[in-house]
């Protein structure tokens, strides 16, 4: 059989595409615009605004830029932004609820321009927070640091996995199994998965030009998630807090380029 009989979508499925230098140059664009506006939300995150008006303040810096707010639509998600708050893990829905003093908010913000796409998730303390909330927000970005540091070539993708996992109950929480990292490009979505738990030493080896995106959502207690009735933010069972941090990361034959950081 002939590859005209092949089915373009079978024959890709399970491969890691290796992205040129000038497909990285575009990612690089991608994943500025994903910092760049993680930076405007910063400077408005505070008791008394409402996610709906983060989700609004997002989507026009991110247009204003030239580029589209990758997830508005990406499976029929209704807004630009995910804004999960408290126990919410991911894929909160901007609306209007008012953050109040002492909330951690997740947000996640995918960014396409000129075909390539960029990701990436921080989660804000609002106001003052516990110690035992800012402990979790430290360890969770420690934690992706701890996976990207193992985002190289010679390296296997489960080394990823295991990187976080142990950094992660080494300190007491736990990994949420239900969503993962992935590869990212083209499409906002590409092979491989990144499972953020797992045994090291698995998976394909890593090469310089693949693109991840990492991404650990830590639980305080329970690792185990439920979605919500409105079929897509989810929480954690115990109703435990959660946070969530991502960076699209270049693997390179020196150091793991961070692509989503200014
Ligand atoms: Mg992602």
């Amino acid at each position: 059989m002939g590859p005209e009989h092949l089915d373009i979508a079978e024959m890709t499925k399970g491969l890691i595409t290796v992205k040129s230098k000038q497909e990285l140059a575009c990612m690089r664009e991608a994943g500025r615009i994903v910092a760049l506006t993680f930076a405007e939300l910063g400077k408005v995150i505070k008791p008394g605004v409402t996610t709906g008006e983060l989700n609004r303040l997002a989507e026009e810096f991110i247009l204003a830029r030239g580029g589209r707010p990758a997830f508005k639509g990406l499976y029929g998600f209704p807004a630009s932004i995910c804004t999960s708050v408290n126990e919410e893990v991911v894929h909160g829905i901007p609306g209007l609820r008012k953050l109040n003093n002492g909330d951690i908010i997740s947000i996640d913000i995918g960014v396409e321009i000129n075909g390539y796409y960029g990701d990436g998730a921080v989660t804000f303390p609002v106001g003052t927070i516990t110690e035992e909330a800012r402990r979790l927000l430290k360890v969770t970005e420690e934690a992706l640091y701890a996976g990207i540091a193992k985002a190289r070539p010679g390296c296997r993708l489960s080394d990823i996995s295991n990187a976080i996992q142990v950094y992660v109950e080494s300190r007491g929480y736990s990994v949420v199994r239900d969503y993962v990292g992935h590869g990212i490009g083209r499409n906002m979505h590409e092979e491989p998965q990144v499972p953020n738990f797992g045994r090291p030493g698995r998976g394909p080896r890593l090469r310089a030009g693949m693109t991840l995106a990492i991404e650990p959502m830590i639980n305080m207690g329970t690792h185990e998630v439920r979605v919500c009735a409105d079929n897509w933010t989810v929480v954690t069972r115990d109703a435990g807090l959660s946070a969530h941090f991502e960076h699209t990361v270049a693997i390179t034959d020196a150091e793991p380029e961070i692509l989503t950081r200014l």
